[in-house]
């Protein structure tokens, strides 16, 4: 069976934790590929400082040179809200059912997993894998009740699972802890500070010419 990744975020900018993420999970869980799709408008959050054509070019400047890695743009050509159902919806329409799909998420977007739209039907359209990032590893004591439940339904602890099967399991996978986010990078940006090592070069030379986040 094929097995793809979906890396959704709003990538403001991309940065190394978002990289090195879905690099170990692409090893880890013997992905084919990891596509990155940029969300046009995030439902949860503060709308994003930057263009979603800036931010899909950094991205696309970032992941260049990787084939296992491509940028899915379906997000920015739907616009409006950018709601991740719709995602896999469209997805499973285009891919069909016997393809592996698992919705790669930080460890701090599955513990409010529970707050998105539909969030009861991602599990029939794909698998779930949340990476541990630094100060929010998931664990039963800090999920809230509905998601410990769907957690407990749904946990594998075995990545062939991955593969035995469309959807439907939640792999909680440890990651190395990089503790980078893009906030942190639109505030040392906004100080006059250098984003180097924590954003590829390629985009940092993007967000220069563009005089992004000043
Ligand atoms: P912001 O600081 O603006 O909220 P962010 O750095 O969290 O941004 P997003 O684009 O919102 O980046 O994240 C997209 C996805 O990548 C989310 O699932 C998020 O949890 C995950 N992610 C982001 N940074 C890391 C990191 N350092 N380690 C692991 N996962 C990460």
């Amino acid at each position: 069976m094929k097995l793809i990744g979906i890396l959704g975020g709003t990538f403001d900018p991309i940065h190394y934790g978002h990289l090195r993420m879905a690099q170990e999970l692409l090893q880890a869980l013997k992905l084919d590929e990891v596509r990155f799709i940029p969300a046009a408008n995030p439902p949860h959050r503060n709308q994003p400082a930057t263009s979603a054509s800036h931010r899909a070019e950094m991205l696309h400047l970032a992941i260049a040179g990787n084939p296992q890695f491509s940028l899915d743009d379906r997000e920015l050509q739907r616009g409006g809200l950018s709601y991740t159902v719709d995602t896999l919806l469209s997805l499973r329409k285009e891919l069909g059912k016997s393809v592996s799909l698992s919705l790669l998420l930080g460890s701090d977007a599955f513990l409010g997993l529970t707050s998105w739209r539909r969030w009861d039907e991602l599990l029939s359209l794909a698998h779930i894998v949340a990476a541990h990032r630094p100060h929010a590893a998931p664990n039963p004591k800090n999920m809230a009740d509905l998601l410990k439940a769907l957690w407990q339904q749904h946990t594998t602890t075995s990545i062939e699972d991955l593969a035995r099967a469309s959807c439907g399991k939640i792999l909680l996978h440890h990651i190395t802890p990089l503790d980078i986010s893009a906030t942190q990078i639109r505030e040392e940006l906004a100080q006059g500070l250098s984003p180097r090592y924590l954003v590829p070069e390629s985009a940092i030379n993007y967000i220069t010419t563009h005089q992004l986040y000043a």
